[in-house]
């Protein structure tokens, strides 16, 4: 299975002993492995510093560098053992096979919009994208068998230059698919593999590429093919650019598209996860191939193939949705059967609150409700979240029962250690660590002395300076600024200072200025004389956020203002995945001050966790669960306070304090003998020891597989012989013949010792009572979940036909005015409110 494709046009002609190099440079492992370092180091040693990018490395290499490495035994030795390790490592069983021998399904294919897995493969904006990189490589880790499908960006997201004022300026370079880490997708004929996707009036043909991630294949699809029109091949052109329009075009080719796809290469995933409503239309597709190949109609296809969907939603707003007016919608759907294969009013019912309402917009994320079997928010609180916003699709039913879970984002923390955070931890907990349970790890790190964790603390914040000095040199030669600054900034920060970092989207939500509330006291925690803070910043604001783009201004204002923050604050342009990467290995404590609950869950504080930086955040996403006074810092009073400016300044006002009496003295006082800090050591370990395997992804990843992939697969198993899903259509069409004429008649309860005898007469209409369940509901006192019990169906009523008495007891202190009957669809297979949402209640 190893390199099956020579993509040999697009690399000088590597001598045969250095075959090896071409195999490891093509498989994205490297991205999470140290392993592979001394390797690359010595092929060219600047260029790994500079780029980490192997490909890079093999592309620009001379043949005279190549006829010696070929001749060098130590080098020849030390390739043929890392390349023994690497294909080891890649049939070793994993976590997943040694756990479920006997699992379900053979294929998650994971849909996204964005990967973020290495500044090598740039088609990512931000957290969603980096996420869906970090959960591929989890999958490769734990031998998870998922494959990837998104979209080969030819210029990805913008990159960003900052001018002398601080203005933002915004570059497309072009992403050439030859200078990438990717290699064509070939068919059964050695022909490279092109789809040709419906739409209207006319055929886009998509290109197919591949890129290896450790165990998992990532296909990519683009449109930049010569036989496109120049408009078609830029459908793939820009992540998240243009208008609502393009946006279509992007998500019909990554949900049909990928779909088609995955047919034309004979793999049949039984999950689909689709990360973000992005790629719903995957549903859409995968139930049309079901009516061809079964000859079902389309309700029927859905039910059967629905049971292998899964969503993941990580919007907080409702704004944050997709949405396309119906008439775009219309046109692509009515333009395309052969893409879509069903009427455009079953499809924009399928998206909107009111399938009546012909004005109502096409929601993604409603489609992707509708067409999954399992949903899941990205943190606690934004399961919480999601269940209000998706309220509205389950009319009458208590927000507590909205079916979506949640199961909170982590880190692939082998991609964000440093390599002496990599040697501390594989020195305490073993070199497997992060490739299976987690259980022990929290004790066995426990164990690391104080000198360890400050020792990794001090190289680390000289790393990160020497990084930022490098980055800010480069800058400000961009910017033509005189000479003595450039060199200047070679001492810029200092390696024993208070480092704090600070590096987000720079977007109004994120309040990435909170902490310029008021610059004069800023100015003074930075200007401390005994005891300075310095602090990186980095970030880009979306092109089109004219107040992201201010609040970067106002940072270089401030800066402007006070010459003699030169050395103390720097402003690291272009934030990427290597920025982050130096960032979170390095900075002392890292700040997030979104506004909740806008931040779904957040994971560039996680990136820090194993590196033994502390978070100072506010409660929302991850840190709202994961914050404990022993591990970090906390913003906010779990509330909710929208924009409102007071509240801003009293957050603003925290944020000060927290430095100023908490933070700064606990870094700079307490040093023992050895200069070591001993309070702030004692949080690194608790925060280290304690957050860092239970915000990884590999701790997500088993979630996903126990609680998503797992059952989701069992309910497509029970659905693979036509006449469950027939059954279950019949059920469906019964409930909507016959709910109608549901009625409740007396109810009565009675209380005997402590207990609640409670008896209700259901007149069912000609519905059978099989298909309903009479339960007995209580609001859940406090914040306890709601009380629902069974209701056991008694004896027939005389006189009326098909009607009944129901009973239940219940043990309880409280009144039974607290209790209400209700009826709701139910039925073995079927998962409800989700995928029949009527529900009758007494009053
Ligand atoms: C981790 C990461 C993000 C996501 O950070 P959040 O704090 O979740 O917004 C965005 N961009 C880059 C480059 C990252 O590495």
């Amino acid at each position: 299975m190893f390199m099956s494709i020579a993509p040999c046009y697009l690399l000088p002609q590597l001598p045969e002993s250095l075959a090896g190099l071409a195999e490891l440079a093509l498989d994205l492992r490297w991205s999470w492995s140290y392993a592979a370092d001394a390797v690359w180091q010595k092929v060219a040693p600047e260029l790994w510093a500079r780029t980490r990018n192997p490909w890079l490395i093999l592309q620009n290499i001379s043949g005279e560098t190549l006829q010696a490495l070929a001749q060098d035994a130590a080098f020849l030795a030390l390739l043929e053992g890392h390349l023994q390790r690497h294909r080891n490592e890649l049939t070793d069983p994993g976590w997943f096979e040694q756990k479920y021998p006997k699992a379900p399904f053979q294929k998650i294919a994971y849909f996204s919009m964005e990967f973020g897995l290495s500044e090598a493969l740039p088609i990512y904006s931000g957290g969603l994208g980096i996420l869906a990189g970090d959960c591929l490589k989890t999958a490769s880790d734990l031998g998870v068998p998922m494959l990837g499908i998104g979209m080969l960006w030819q210029q990805g997201y913008f990159r960003q230059s900052l001018d002398d004022c601080g203005r933002q300026l915004e570059l497309y370079p072009y992403n050439d698919p030859t200078q990438l880490p990717v290699t064509p997708v070939r068919d059964a004929d050695g022909e490279w593999l092109r789809l040709s996707l419906p739409f209207p009036g006319r055929e886009v043909i998509l290109r197919a590429w591949q890129a290896q991630v450790g165990r998992v294949t990532l296909y990519l699809l683009d449109s930049n093919d010569p036989l496109n029109s120049p408009a078609d091949r830029g459908i793939t052109a820009e992540l998240y650019g243009g208008g609502a329009e393009m946006r279509l075009e992007q998500e019909i080719c990554l949900g049909v598209g990928g779909w088609f796809l995955l047919r034309r290469l004979g793999i049949q995933p039984e999950i689909c996860h689709l990360n973000e409503g992005h790629a719903a239309f995957a549903i859409l597709a995968r139930a049309y191939s079901h009516m061809r190949d079964h000859g079902t109609d389309f309700p029927c296809a859905l039910n059967a193939t629905r049971a292998g969907n899964v969503f993941t939603t990580h919007t907080p707003v409702s704004a944050g949705f997709d949405r396309f007016a119906p008439e775009l919608l219309a046109r692509y759907v009515e333009g395309a059967p052969e893409a879509f294969g069903i009427d455009v009013q079953t499809i924009l019912a399928l998206g909107r609150e009111h399938p009546d309402d012909p004005h109502e917009p096409f929601n993604m994320a409603w489609l992707a409700i509708r067409g999954s079997i399992l949903i899941n928010g990205v943190s606690a609180l934004h399961g919480a979240v999601s269940r209000r916003l998706f309220q509205p699709l389950f009319p009458r039913w208590p927000e507590a029962e909205v079916p979506v879970t949640h199961i909170t984002n982590g880190v692939h923390v082998p991609s964000w250690d440093s390599a002496e955070a990599d040697a501390l931890w594989t020195r305490r907990c073993g070199k497997n660590r992060w490739r299976g349970d987690l259980g022990d790890l929290p004790e066995r790190f426990q164990q690391a002395s104080d000198a360890e964790l400050w020792q990794l603390r001090s190289v680390a914040r000289q790393r990160v300076i020497h990084f930022a000095r490098e980055a800010l040199q480069r800058q400000l030669a961009a910017a033509h600024r005189p000479a003595e600054e450039c060199q200047a900034a070679r001492t810029a920060l200092d390696p024993n200072t208070l480092t704090l970092g600070f590096a987000r989207r720079f977007t109004a939500y994120k309040r990435p200025n909170l902490l310029l509330t008021d610059p004069d006291r800023l100015y003074r925690i930075l200007r401390n004389p005994r005891y300075p803070v310095q602090l990186l910043i980095a970030g880009k604001a979306h092109p089109r956020d004219g107040a992201g783009k201010a609040m970067i201004q106002e940072w270089t204002r401030f800066l402007r203002q006070h010459p003699d923050l030169f050395g103390r604050v720097v402003f690291i342009a272009d934030y990427d995945m290597l920025v982050a990467g130096h960032l979170v290995q390095g900075v002392d404590l890292w700040i997030n001050t979104p506004r909740r609950p806008w931040e779904a869950s957040g994971t560039s504080g996680m990136k820090v966790l194993v590196n033994g930086g502390l978070n100072l955040s506010e409660l929302d996403g991850w840190w709202a669960e994961a914050y404990t006074p022993e591990v970090g810092w906390a913003l906010g009073d779990r509330g909710e306070h929208d924009h409102d400016p007071e509240w801003d300044r009293r957050e603003a006002e925290e944020l000060y304090r927290l430095l100023e009496e908490e933070i700064v003295p606990l870094f700079y006082h307490g040093r023992d003998d050895s200069g070591c800090p001993c309070g702030w050591v004692a949080r690194m370990r608790q925060s280290m020891a304690q957050l860092s395997p239970r915000f990884s992804t590999n701790r997500m990843l088993q979630e996903y597989v126990e609680k998503l992939y797992l059952p989701a697969a069992q309910y497509l198993r029970a659905r693979q012989q036509r006449t469950q899903t027939e059954s279950i259509c019949r059920w469906h069409d019964q409930l909507a013949a016959h709910w109608q004429g549901l009625r409740f008649g007396e109810l009565h309860a009675q209380s005997r010792d402590g207990v609640l005898h409670f008896q209700v007469h259901i007149y069912l209409d000609d519905l059978e009572a099989d298909a309903i369940e009479v339960q007995l509901f209580a609001n859940g006192e406090g914040t306890a979940e709601p009380e629902i019990h069974a209701m056991e169906r008694g004896e027939a009523l005389t006189g009326a036909i098909n009607s009944f008495t129901y009973f239940c007891d219940v043990t309880t202190q409280r009144p039974a005015e607290d209790y209400t009957p209700r009826i709701v669809p139910k039925h073995p297979l079927v998962r409800v409110p989700l995928e029949n949402s009527r529900i009758l209640w007494y009053r």
